[in-house]
């Protein structure tokens, strides 16, 4: 620790902390839990939303600035408009953002908005009704899509489209996905396909960001754009014309570790260093045993000295991550 602050063993300031509240989700999508058969915690093995406030305010005075909160599906879970409210009122904290499927954000958006939630990332991988029930396993577009439109009116922004590319399943689309960015001031983020979890997705040529790229440029000229330092490890690019962005999240071809700044809080209560690698500091056991707040502390040091330099999956690898994105929090 240096003033203050989580700087790892690669020089690499944490300041960013993304937290599954929960392991449960209203959607199966095959690329990340297909079966929902990722065995659900018991709810006591869950943490508590005040054990959750508790380890970002230690997170917090170790120079967290930045906290994601995730999933599972963030909006399943019971109580949590209030948790954000809470969470968006520790001092500190610059930024709170929410990732969710959208499935209920229709009906949830001034709850969110009280929180004080002011954007969401949304994961939409197809424009197509049936295709949706074939990646998601619920027939919930219209309700989803829906849900977006009226984030936008309710002034939530930027919000960010979060679309997987799936060779032989959405790369079709991929075009028609990005020319919403002409109509919409969405962030549109075509994101690789990670072969994370026991149950992924073999694919002999996956989409891969260059590609990505040359399905969408007939569209119109696309033109970088810098990064700002909250940024994420998107690549931005805009359309000439368009109200809208484009990113790219190239996690496999092109991965951004020398710059990665993030932790991850499960929502079992496990603090991981790397999406990608199982290494795991466990915060609930002392938590509930009544430690305090400097050896909660001390945990996010460990964890930070575990943080690998680079990860280690490589195109169509199957890696020897446990559980897929929904239990870890994508
Ligand atoms: N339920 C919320 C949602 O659907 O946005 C939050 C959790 S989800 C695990 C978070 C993000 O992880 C989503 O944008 C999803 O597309 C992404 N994701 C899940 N599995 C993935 C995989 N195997 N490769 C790339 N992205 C993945």
């Amino acid at each position: 620790m240096n003033d203050g602050k989580i700087i790892d063993n690669h020089n690499r300031l944490l300041s960013y902390l993304r937290v599954s509240i929960t392991d449960r989700c209203n959607l199966k999508c095959i690329y990340c839990n297909p079966d929902n058969l990722n065995p659900k915690l018991p709810h006591d093995h869950i943490l508590r939303y005040e054990e959750i406030l508790r380890i970002i305010k230690v997170g917090v005075n170790l120079g967290i600035s930045k906290v994601r909160v995730t999933g599972g599906e963030p909006l399943v879970r019971k109580g949590v408009y209030d948790f954000l409210e809470k969470l968006i009122k520790i001092k500190g904290i610059q930024d709170v953002s929410l990732t969710t499927n959208g499935a209920l954000l229709k009906d949830n958006i001034e709850k969110l908005k009280s929180a004080g939630i002011k954007r969401i990332n949304v994961s939409l991988d197809t424009l197509k009704r049936k295709k949706y029930k074939e990646i998601t396993g619920r027939d919930s577009f219209l309700q989803t899509w829906e849900g977006i439109e009226l984030a936008q009116e309710a002034g939530l922004y930027p919000i960010k489209l979060n679309v997987v590319a799936l060779n032989g399943i959405n790369d079709d689309e991929l075009k028609d996905i990005a020319r919403l960015s002409f109509s919409h001031p969405f962030h549109i983020r075509f994101i690789e396909y990670m072969p994370i979890g026991s149950r992924f997705i073999k694919n002999e040529s996956p989409l891969l960001a260059p590609e990505i790229l040359k399905r969408i440029e007939s569209l119109g000229k696309l033109n970088p754009i810098a990064n700002e330092t909250n940024d994420g490890p998107a690549k931005r690019f805009k359309f000439e014309g368009a109200l809208g962005e484009i990113g790219i999240i190239s996690s496999i071809s092109h991965h951004f570790c020398e710059t990665c700044n993030r932790l991850r809080l499960t929502a079992s209560g496990q603090l991981r260093s790397c999406l990608l690698a199982d290494y795991h500091q466990d915060l609930i056991t002392p938590l509930r045993k009544g430690c305090s707040d400097n050896e909660l502390a001390n945990i996010f040091l460990k964890a930070a000295s575990h943080k690998p330099f680079k990860h280690k999956v490589a195109v169509n690898q199957s890696i020897a991550v446990k559980g897929n994105m929904s239990s870890i929090g994508g």
